[in-house]
């Protein structure tokens, strides 16, 4: 069995690192793609947008804890590099961030830069979270640009194959999803289930949002009971 837990900003560090290492000594921590080894619960962990406190407290943490983690790039909001000093990176309200120019005169998301450094350390993998953070279950957009533009853009600055997209707002529908698949080994969206495997029985990985345990040292089946009965009417409607 498998839970995805998704964060977005980090908003207490001490809280957040110390239950990682918590979860991260009871199950293994796990990449889209590993092994899963049966009988244990594995976790994956998922950061969505590439904000800038991923890389100034987590990234860190994983590093002096071995820890691996998912990082989602929306690709539009990552500048090549910033002056912009880290207090004030880490400032930005989170519902301001991704707002008109935001993300270029304060910098709350990631540089190419420091996206590259993470992707290089082995800790961190890179996922696509599309190129303009839409909601691809409605509305305009390029569909090209956004699933395939977005790994390509990805892949310019590192030396893998970017195979896992992060759907923005967790939206998407059939047509996009099929589409999708077609380009990437791992999809995610929300979903608030567990998931037998990497695959499932129709590519969609489901996640869990992380804040909700921040307060526990350890899961337990009282915990994770929820998720875990949506995972079974999951199967039961093929999802
Ligand atoms: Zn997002």
């Amino acid at each position: 069995m498998l839970l995805i837990l998704m964060y977005h900003r980090i908003n207490n560090p001490e809280l957040f690192c110390s239950f990682i290492e918590n979860i991260s000594q009871n199950h293994p921590v796990v990449l889209p793609g590993d092994a899963l080894q049966k009988g244990e619960l594995s976790i994956c962990l998922t950061f969505d947008d590439g904000y800038f406190d991923f890389y100034h407290y987590v990234f860190p943490f994983l590093l002096q804890k071995n820890i691996k983690a998912v990082l989602g790039v929306p690709v539009k909001f990552i500048m090549e590099k910033t002056i912009v000093n880290k207090d004030a990176r880490l400032n930005v309200p989170y519902d301001e961030a991704m707002r008109g120019d935001v993300y270029k005169q304060k910098a709350p998301f990631c540089t190419w830069h420091e996206i590259k450094e993470m992707a290089e350390s082995g800790f961190v993998k890179l996922a696509s979270h599309s190129k303009n953070h839409v909601n691809l279950a409605q509305g305009d957009y390029d569909l090209d640009d956004e699933i395939i533009g977005s790994k390509k853009a990805i892949e310019k600055i590192i030396s893998h194959e970017v195979d896992t997209f992060i759907y923005p707002y967790g939206k998407v529908d059939n047509k996009v999803h099929s589409f999708a698949t077609q380009h990437y080994k791992y999809l995610m969206r929300i979903g608030s289930a567990l998931n037998r495997d990497w695959h499932n029985s129709n590519n969609m990985l489901y996640r869990v949002n992380g804040d909700e345990f921040l307060h526990m040292k350890h899961f337990n089946k009282i915990h994770l009971f929820k998720y875990y009965l949506k995972y079974l009417s999951n199967i039961i409607r093929k999802k």
